[in-house]
């Protein structure tokens, strides 16, 4: 008998209620699993026991090896546009939900390994994952979590001790991810591709119940349901433009009905400013450039609003057209005013005036034409704020190139209530000084693969703290040096 309590307090809602829309599957045997990484602060936040998860038998569950009292791991499966082109299965290739925990604020958190092994859904694949995408997602998410914006957790890092090949010889790793949960559009796009109405009503409620409990048994709630992803992707892709991040990989799989960001495979951080700015290299049309987001966030929601019409009326789909299409018409200005509600507080604005929008894009026109760094230049402006305009100045190559812009500004700014020094805190808890710059994150990622962790462990202390400014961290508030040459991720993960 087991004297010790189990790991986790699992309750699976998911394998409960929605059999059907998974297989019950198991991970792959590992040779020698090993916790590299682990998140006690979010292990706590989960209600787990820490020390009971940093051990070997800790190690074997997060490899997938050894199936804790409670879990039911089965492979979701689900349906995508990727890249624009529709894909009737694709689903859990290389991942298991383990199971559903309450964390400690009452919240349902999905506990899912990413890299255990293949599945039913593999597609011939390997099922596996490789130590620097797992740890990308790692630093990504948890730099993401820190700055504010809504995204899958990492709970846990392990090395498998398998070689994997992907451009050469690669150590397997696994990660625990936490997530809200891991619907995405792509598992209604499985369902209603297939006629298969009842499900994708089942899914809805389900969805209601766990993202959206005050629409349970609402009239017309599944046109509320889309209303409320739609208005939850807005801000989440607003959050993304807002700090420069290029997701990289949107597709409809990759769009959560919870309004987390999730699937961090060749995303990165802008440096300069460009709305074109691309960093995949499989994305040769610039399909998920930097600037497109809102637009395919808007896509990737009319793919979601077509799998739910048989629901929104099911006895006029003319009409159930009519009503979701209006619906979705309000996006674009749903994005905007997220993303100038967040704008005003990167430049210190409180109140709403009627030109904020054009003194923002006045801006960004000035940082595109000279390709200026965007966190450096937000950072820059709270020290104008306070009245030192040496840092944003330095930053354009003209010696006065920004007097015009920053006198407009000042005057704005004029029109707040408040002192020159609140602007300036205020505007350094909004405007981050340390993002996943992307050297550092491949810097990091190069020395784990030969074994050293501490750029990794440092990397993640840096980001934990995005907004604070401290001694020593220089190298982690710039771009790369320029003889580093441009950025680009491959999307062997
Ligand atoms: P992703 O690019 O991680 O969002 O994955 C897209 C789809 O490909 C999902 O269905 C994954 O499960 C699947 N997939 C990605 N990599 C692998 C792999 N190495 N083996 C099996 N399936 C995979
Ligand atoms: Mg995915």
């Amino acid at each position: 008998m087991n004297a010790n309590p189990p790991l986790f307090q699992f309750d699976n809602s998911y394998a409960r209620d929605l059999q059907g829309f998974y297989v019950a599957w198991e991970g792959a045997k590992v040779p020698e699993p090993q916790v590299v990484l682990f998140n006690g602060e979010l292990a706590t936040e989960l209600g787990l026991d820490a020390a009971a998860l940093e051990t070997t038998y800790g190690a074997r569950v997060f490899a997938g090896i050894e199936s804790p009292e409670g879990a039911s791991p089965l492979a979701q499966v689900y349906a995508g546009h990727q890249f624009g082109g529709f894909s009737p299965q694709l689903g859990d290739g290389r991942a298991l939900l383990l199971g559903e925990v309450i964390d400690r604020k009452g919240k349902r958190r999905d506990i899912q390994l990413k890299g255990s092994g293949p599945t039913p859904f593999s597609r011939g694949g390997d099922g596996k994952a490789v130590v620097g995408p797992v740890l990308r997602e790692y630093i990504i998410g948890e730099a993401m979590h820190a700055l504010g914006i809504p995204t899958t957790r990492a709970l846990a890092a392990v090395t498998t001790g398998e070689t994997i090949y992907r451009e050469g010889p690669k150590p397997g790793a696994v990660l625990t991810r936490v997530a809200s949960s891991h619907l995405r559009v792509g598992t209604f796009q499985f369902f209603a591709a297939r006629g298969e109405t009842d499900k994708v009503r089942q899914l809805a409620d389900y969805a209601i119940t766990r993202h959206d409990p005050d629409l349970a048994g609402t009239d017309d709630r599944y046109l509320k349901l889309f209303s409320s992803v739609m208005q939850r992707q807005a801000d989440l892709i607003a959050r993304w433009v807002l700090v420069g991040f290029v997701h990289g990989v949107m597709n409809t799989d990759n769009t959560t009905i919870s309004g987390e960001t999730i699937d961090y495979g060749p995303c990165a951080f802008i440096d300069v400013y460009d709305p074109a700015a691309v960093f995949s290299s499989i994305d040769h049309g610039g399909r998920y450039a930097f600037g497109r987001q809102p637009v395919i966030a808007q896509w990737n929601l009319a793919r979601l609003a077509e799998a739910l019409l048989a629901l929104i009326d099911p006895d006029d789909l003319d009409k159930a057209v009519e009503r979701v299409t209006e619906e979705l018409g309000r996006f674009p200005d749903l994005y905007k005013t997220a993303w100038l509600n967040g704008m005003r507080a990167k430049l210190g604005l409180l109140n709403e005036h009627e030109d904020d929008r054009d003194l923002a894009d006045a801006l960004l026109a000035q940082m595109q034409e000279h390709e200026v760094d965007y966190t450096l230049l937000f950072r820059a402006l709270s020290d104008a704020a306070a009245g030192d305009t040496d840092n944003v100045q330095s930053l354009f190559p003209e010696p006065n190139g920004m007097g015009a812009w920053l006198s407009r500004w000042t005057q704005r700014l004029e029109t707040e209530t408040g002192n020159a020094a609140d602007t300036k805190q205020r505007m350094n808890s909004v405007n981050p000084i340390y993002v996943p710059r992307n050297h550092k994150v491949e810097e990091a990622l190069t020395a784990a693969e030969t074994g050293d962790y501490t750029p990794v462990h440092s990397l993640l202390n840096v980001l934990a703290e995005p907004f604070a400014e401290r001694d020593g961290l220089d190298s982690y508030a710039g771009p790369a040096p320029e003889e580093l040459g441009p950025y680009r991720t491959f999307c062997g993960t």
